[in-house]
């Protein structure tokens, strides 16, 4: 582990040694993938809050309906848990190109975040992102843990209230002028890198007229990068559709010089992982469905040899497949938590 600091190795060992993190034997529950992330290459995914506590209900959401839509704050996971699976994780020699504080919901509803993040900075040199929906950035103690990150990667889907409230259905207590406030503080606050996620949704938010009024607020928060996406998973609702791409580009082109449009995966495949379990693969496709191209990316693993887990899998009715826009997809049929992913 030459990218784990002295130090900090000899504190995790001691930690192992009087077991303090978890009983030895349990299995890693809290750190996942590599997933292939159309936006930052293999991204190892560290879950800050179980399946779905969230407190926005997105209409395009890859994880399905919010089952937990709350605001409270708290130590869902504890740290020592998940810095635990984390040291076991990059044990294995396999260096991501990021770890990624995400989760299957809300990472920033973790009350320990702050700890969470100044530990792994501690841990490895492994830039570290913070995937966020960017609702809770208005207080100043998320801020300050995400100033620490090297990179973060907030969401804005909508330039006005109402479409907020179509497109995110959050939680009532929050607002939108204070999220976007919140963005430009983050803005004011953080020397990092901002690559500011705009999801697009054919006939909701994608007219030139919606995509005019959410430039006008990136304007003022001034992020380093605009990352266009669009469905490409299955989404929580059936109307949540696809941009096509000719759309995707004129709203590019709206969006300003600093805009991309990161829809569909471009990365580049290394199928070199001659060892993979079938562990690896159901805890990748317990977060989010995904395709046999995505579960090889993420796992740098041939999808001939996937394939053969998969079709055990699903023979044992552990993994169903679904078919969207042409693709297929595979999830788990129960999480550990005992949810279908698409509840
Ligand atoms: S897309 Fe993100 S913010 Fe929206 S409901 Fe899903 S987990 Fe929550």
């Amino acid at each position: 582990l030459e990218y784990l600091s002295g130090k900090a190795m000899e504190e995790i060992n001691e930690k192992n040694m009087n077991n303090e993190f978890r009983p030895s034997g349990t299995k890693i529950k809290y750190v996942y993938g590599p997933v292939p992330s159309r936006r930052i290459g293999r991204s190892l995914g560290v879950d800050l809050v179980p399946f779905k506590i969230c407190n926005y209900d997105c209409i395009y959401c890859q994880l399905g309906r919010t089952t937990s839509k709350t605001m409270e704050r708290k130590e869902y996971i504890s740290p020592e848990l998940i810095l635990r699976d984390l040291h076991d994780k990059l044990s294995s020699g396999d260096k991501p190109d990021y770890i990624t504080i995400s989760g299957s919901g809300e990472p920033t509803l973790n009350s320990s975040l702050d700890e969470v993040i100044s530990k792994i900075k501690k841990m490895t040199d492994i830039p570290l992102a913070v995937l966020t929906n960017g609702s809770l950035l208005h207080l100043s103690e998320i801020r300050k843990s995400c100033c620490e990150a090297d990179l973060v990667l907030p969401s804005l889907d909508a330039g006005e209230k109402s479409m907020f409230k179509h497109v995110n259905r959050p939680c009532k207590e929050i607002e939108f002028d204070e999220m976007v406030e919140g963005l430009i503080k983050l803005r004011e606050e953080y020397d990092g890198r901002i690559w500011l996620e705009v999801f697009l949704l054919g006939g909701v938010n994608s007219l030139n007229s919606d995509v005019m009024k959410i430039k006008t607020r990136i304007d003022k928060i001034k992020p380093d990068k605009v990352q266009i996406n669009t469905v490409a998973r299955p989404p929580a609702e059936n109307y949540a559709l696809r941009v096509d791409y000719p759309q995707l580009v004129e709203s590019c082109k709206l969006l300003g010089d600093n805009a991309e449009i990161i829809a569909g995966f471009t990365g580049q495949c290394r199928y070199d992982q001659s060892s993979i379990s079938k562990n690896d693969i159901l805890t990748l496709i317990s977060r989010r469905p995904c395709s046999l191209e995505d579960i090889a990316r993420g796992l740098n693993a041939h999808p001939n040899e996937i394939i053969k887990y998969i079709d055990t899998l699903i023979s044992n009715g552990i993994v169903e497949e679904m078919r969207h826009s042409g693709k297929i997809f595979y999830f788990c049929k129960k999480t550990d938590t005992g949810r279908s992913p698409k509840c």
